[in-house]
C-alpha cells in the first residue's frame, strides 16, 4: 500500500487548522508549523468579532470610498486611523486597494465572497462536528443597528448585493429593536437582522480546540519561526530558525504574514496588514443576546463566553508597529453609546492583522512554480466565516480530489 503524502501546513490561525484537518480526513500524514501555540492572541483567529458573517460579501472598498475616506480618517469619532510613518510603504498597496472600489470590481468581489461565505455555518458545524471546539459555535442572527432608515438607505449599494445573492432579512424601526436587545441605545432607530447566521463564542478557545482535534485524529505539531520554503521535483523543504522540514507539499496559511512566504513561489497579488482591534469588558451590567454592528460606526459587539468582545476598526500601519491607543478608546466611547449605562469590572484590550489584499480576495490555490506548494490566506475581513470552506476547498486540491467548486478567482497570480 503506498504510504499517505506527507503534507505541511504553514500556520495554525482558522484557516490553517481548517486546512490541516480536512488533509488528515482526506488521509494525508500533517503536520502543521506555527511559531506560536495554536490558539495564542497572536493570530488573527484569536481576537476577532466571532461573527459567522456568511453576508459579509461586500469589501471595504466600495463606489464613494475616496469621497468618504478623508471625513472617515479625520473626524473625531471616524474609524479609519493611520500610522502616517508608514504611509510611504502603503501608497504601492492603497492605490490598487481605492482603484478596486469600482462598482464592476466590487460586484466581481461580491460574486466570488459569496460561494465562500454562503455555507459557512454548516462549514463550520461540520469540521467540529464530535470535537470539542463544537460547543463554541452558536447558530444566531445577526443585527446590523442604524440611527435611522435614511442611514440604512445610504448603504443601499451594499444591500442590494446582498440581496442579489439570495441573503435575507427583516428590519425593526424604533422599540421594536429593544425588544430584542433591550440594551440597545434609543438612538437607533433602525436595524436590519440578517437570519440563518451564526457566531464563535470564543474564538480563541475554537482554533484550541479544533487544534486539539487535529492532535487527536493524529496530526503533528511542530512550534518553529517558518523562513523559507524550497521546493523542486515533489519535494519541500521548509526552513526554520534551527531546521529543516522535508515533506511532499505544504500549504502557505500565516494569514497577514503569508506574502513573504509566498512571494518566491509566484503569489503576485500585493497583501498588507489591515490592524484591527478590540475590547473586551468583563463583568458588564448590560447584555446582548446576538452579536450587533454598529454601521455607522463600524464596530461589532458580540456576546462572548463570560464577556462583551467590541471589535472593528481599520488601521493601517504595518506588522511590527505597537498599537495605537485611539482604537481602543474609540471602541469604549461607541460601547458606551451604545450602551447606555454601561459599567464593568475589567477590560482588556487586543490588537490583530487582518491579511488585506488588495482586491479583498483571498488568495487560494496552486503555487504556479509548481505540484508542491499551495496557498490558503488573505481573507481580509471574513477569515473566521470562511476558513473551514477554505480548508475543504484547498485540501481537495493538494490531495488530487474532485473539487467541488472551482478556485479560479482566487489565483495568487491574477491582477491585484
Ligand atoms: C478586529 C477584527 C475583527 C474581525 N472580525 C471578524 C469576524 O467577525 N468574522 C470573520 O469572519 N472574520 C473576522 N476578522 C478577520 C479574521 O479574524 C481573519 O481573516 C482570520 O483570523 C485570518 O485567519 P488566518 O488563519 O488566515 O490567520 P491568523 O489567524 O493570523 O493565523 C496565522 C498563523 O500563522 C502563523 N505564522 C505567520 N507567519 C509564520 C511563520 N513565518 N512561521 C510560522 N508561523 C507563522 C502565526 O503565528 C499565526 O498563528 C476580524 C479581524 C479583526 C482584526
Amino acid at each position: 500500500m503506498q504510504s499517505p503524502p506527507k503534507i505541511g501546513v504553514i500556520g495554525a490561525g482558522i484557516v490553517g487548522l481548517s486546512s490541516a484537518l480536512h488533509l488528515l480526513r482526506l488521509g494525508a500524514s500533517v503536520t502543521i508549523i506555527d511559531r506560536h501555540e495554536p490558539g495564542s492572541s497572536d493570530a488573527t483567529s484569536y481576537g476577532n468579532a466571532g461573527v459567522l458573517a456568511r453576508c459579509s460579501v461586500v469589501p471595504v472598498p466600495t463606489p464613494g470610498i475616496l469621497s468618504k475616506a478623508p471625513s472617515m480618517l479625520l473626524r473625531k469619532d471616524g474609524p479609519l486611523f493611520m500610522r502616517w510613518s508608514y504611509f510611504p510603504k502603503l501608497l504601492p498597496f492603497l492605490v490598487p486597494y481605492l482603484k478596486a472600489s469600482g462598482k464592476e470590481t466590487v460586484e466581481h468581489i461580491a460574486a466570488n465572497l459569496a460561494p465562500l461565505l454562503h455555507d459557512s455555518v454548516d462549514e463550520h458545524l461540520s469540521l467540529a462536528k464530535g470535537t470539542d471546539a463544537e460547543k463554541w459555535i452558536r447558530p444566531c442572527e445577526y443585527m446590523f443597528l442604524y440611527a435611522d432608515k435614511a442611514a440604512f438607505e445610504g448603504d443601499a449599494f451594499g444591500w442590494g448585493l446582498r440581496r442579489k445573492h439570495g441573503f435575507e432579512w427583516y428590519t425593526l424601526e424604533g422599540d421594536a429593536i429593544r425588544e430584542v436587545n433591550p440594551a440597545l441605545s434609543a438612538d437607533y432607530k433602525f436595524a436590519v437582522v440578517m437570519k440563518d447566521h451564526g457566531m464563535i463564542t470564543s474564538p480563541g478557545n475554537y482554533v484550541e480546540d479544533l487544534f486539539k482535534a487535529f492532535l487527536k485524529e493524529g496530526g503533528q505539531f511542530e512550534k518553529a519561526n517558518v523562513r523559507d520554503i524550497e521546493a523542486r521535483d515533489n519535494t519541500t523543504t521548509i526552513l526554520t530558525d534551527g531546521a529543516q522540514i522535508k515533506l511532499d507539499r505544504v500549504v502557505v496559511a500565516c494569514g497577514a504574514h503569508s506574502h513573504f512566504l509566498a512571494k518566491k513561489h509566484g503569489a503576485t497579488v500585493r497583501l498588507e496588514t489591515e490592524r484591527g482591534y478590540h475590547l473586551e469588558l468583563i463583568g458588564a451590567n448590560k447584555s446582548l443576546n446576538i452579536p450587533v454592528m454598529d454601521a455607522a460606526r463600524k464596530f461589532v459587539a458580540s456576546p462572548m463566553d463570560g464577556r462583551l468582545r467590541f471589535a472593528g476598526i481599520v488601521e493601517f500601519g504595518g506588522l511590527d508597529a505597537p498599537a495605537s491607543k485611539g482604537p481602543t478608546d474609540l471602541l469604549m466611547r461607541g460601547a458606551k453609546a451604545m450602551l447606555p449605562g454601561l459599567e464593568f469590572e475589567t477590560k482588556r484590550t487586543w490588537l490583530g492583522h487582518r491579511p488585506a489584499p488588495t482586491d479583498s480576495l483571498p488568495i487560494i490555490g496552486q503555487a504556479p512554480s509548481g505540484e508542491e506548494v499551495y496557498f490558503a490566506y488573505g481573507h481580509h475581513h471574513v477569515g473566521l466565516t470562511a476558513g473551514p470552506k477554505t480548508g475543504r476547498m484547498i485540501a481537495q486540491h493538494v490531495m488530487k480530489t474532485q473539487p467541488n467548486e472551482s478556485i479560479d478567482a482566487y489565483r495568487c497570480d491574477r491582477a491585484g
